[in-house]
């Protein structure tokens, strides 16, 4: 057919853009790429009719641009179903938040707050004493300081106290973690100057006391998040390190990353250093992140001296690393349920650990049942399976935790193609492959998406292929 004949078939773009159901989705992906969407289609049908198929009618067409901008929406951000066990996602978002800390940024971020100002004088105040006091309670530090997140902290502290001088850090914990954070890039771009000291597997105080001199900042720890050496092993404890600092009038930092509050061995979880027991044990300063064990909002908060924190409030640095009002709002509320044991598993993370394996896999033989009657006719086996979750975010590392979830055998078509397709629908489905099948692991599944995945499994699986 001649492309002339073809403008009388195709309509045009504007027959589209101002119908509402189209115009709906400006917001998300903006009037630029909901157009590129009909245009795409419309050269397809294009396409298609030079190719012999026969002119789509307006409605299919109107169909198939519908259907293209809803799966166009997934470059925004959308919520997701975490099938993957691993609690603390950071491609996901890590730690999901609490409803007091949702509600508190709603509640605060409506209207104004005392975020600056200082209510009892009536001047000026500031923003990083509105959770002072909390983390004090939680962890004994003299005074604290959040910023936009840990490795902003680690950078920080380096600025404030070893720009031009020398941190020593054992050569065992020079760590690179997820998202290009490698501790020695962070030191090189502080201006401070790193000395390696010890070996992989082994380090001794000794190392530290011979390569101090007059120039050393600062002895530094880091907590080697996502991995660990095993074996023939040795390293100087917080405490060791703490006091030949302190003899040696330097100063003892801790990265500790994962920041839990409290000992996790009550969740199943191997025991991390707690926050209070490496200022305990002598540290100077402590790092961690917000989104991790703390189970908050993204953010990276310094625990320690009093006179340290107050020096590093006055580097013109925090300024470009400051936490907005919003996070401020979430890590208050989120510290407050720590206040009162019987709120813990308010925080979605610690609920999350809480559940055992055999609550899971119960849940998982039901979920089997009413997936596989809402997917009939039988077009893929579900099966109960015992699974290994993870805490994630690099924390708790080569720390298996027993969970349990579904394993999905498709009959028509491959794994992968099933996982492809369960990430197109809405809310999009995120699992992972094992042995051939598609697990969804439950532990970071809330119980209120069961039927999200429900819904999602008959979309895909009942799907005309
Ligand atoms: C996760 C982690 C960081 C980085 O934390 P972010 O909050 O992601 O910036 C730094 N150091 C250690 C040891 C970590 O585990």
């Amino acid at each position: 057919m001649p492309d002339r004949s073809l403008k009388d078939v195709i309509p045009a773009v504007h027959r589209f853009t101002t119908d509402p159901d189209i115009s709906a989705f400006h917001g998300v992906l903006g009037r630029a790429g909901v157009r590129a969407c009909i245009q795409r289609i419309l050269d397809d049908a294009r396409s298609d009719i030079r190719a012999g198929s026969p002119a789509p009618d307006e409605t299919s067409l109107r169909a198939r641009v519908l259907a293209l901008l809803a799966a166009q929406r997934a470059t925004g951000l959308v919520r997701v179903i975490n099938g993957t066990g691993v609690i603390l996602h950071t491609n996901l978002g890590r730690a999901p938040l609490a409803r007091a800390a949702l509600d508190a940024i709603s509640h605060l971020g409506a209207g104004y707050t005392n975020l600056e100002f200082d209510l009892e004088n009536g001047e000026r105040g500031d923003r990083y004493e509105r959770v002072g006091h909390l983390l004090h309670d939680l962890t004994g530090a003299q005074a604290s300081l959040v910023v936009n997140n840990c490795a902003a902290a680690v950078l920080l502290v380096l600025d404030t106290f070893a720009r031009g001088r020398e941190v020593v850090v054992s050569r065992g914990q020079l760590i690179e973690i997820g998202g290009g954070f490698r501790l020695p890039d962070v030191l090189r771009k502080s201006g401070a100057q790193l000395i390696e000291v010890g070996t992989t597997n082994k380090t001794y105080a000794a190392d530290f006391r011979n390569a101090w001199g007059a120039n050393t900042a600062m002895f530094m720890r880091a907590h080697p998040s996502n991995y660990r050496v095993e074996g023939f092993t040795s390293d100087v404890d917080s405490k060791s390190l703490a006091a030949l600092a302190k003899e040696l009038d330097v100063l003892a930092f801790e990265d500790l990353g994962s920041g839990a509050l409290l000992d996790l061995r009550e969740f199943g979880a191997p025991g991390e250093p707690t926050v209070a027991e490496e200022l305990a044990a002598g540290m100077d300063l402590v790092a961690f992140s917000g989104d991790k064990l703390l189970g908050g909002p993204q953010c990276g908060i310094i625990c320690g001296r009093a006179d340290l924190v107050a020096q590093m409030r006055r580097n013109p640095l925090l300024r470009a690393l400051r936490t907005d009002k919003a996070t401020i709002a979430a890590l208050a509320a989120t510290l407050s349920l720590y206040a009162t044991p019987e709120r813990l598993r308010e925080i979605p993370l610690y609920a999350m650990l809480s559940q055992t394996a055999d609550e899971l896999f119960a849940r998982a033989t039901r979920l089997c049942e009413s997936i596989e009657a809402a997917c009939a006719p039988r077009s893929a086996r579900f099966t109960a399976v015992r699974t290994s979750a993870a805490a994630g975010g690099g924390t708790l590392p080569l720390v298996d935790l027993p969970s349990a979830g579904i394993a999905v055998e498709p009959l028509d078509r491959t794994p992968d193609g099933l996982a492809a397709e369960l990430r197109r629908v809405e809310p999009p489905v995120v699992g992972r492959i094992e042995r051939e099948r598609l697990v969804i692991d439950l532990r970071t599944v809330r119980d209120d998406e069961d039927a999200d995945l429900t819904r999602a499994f008959a979309h895909v699986l009942r799907a005309p292929r």
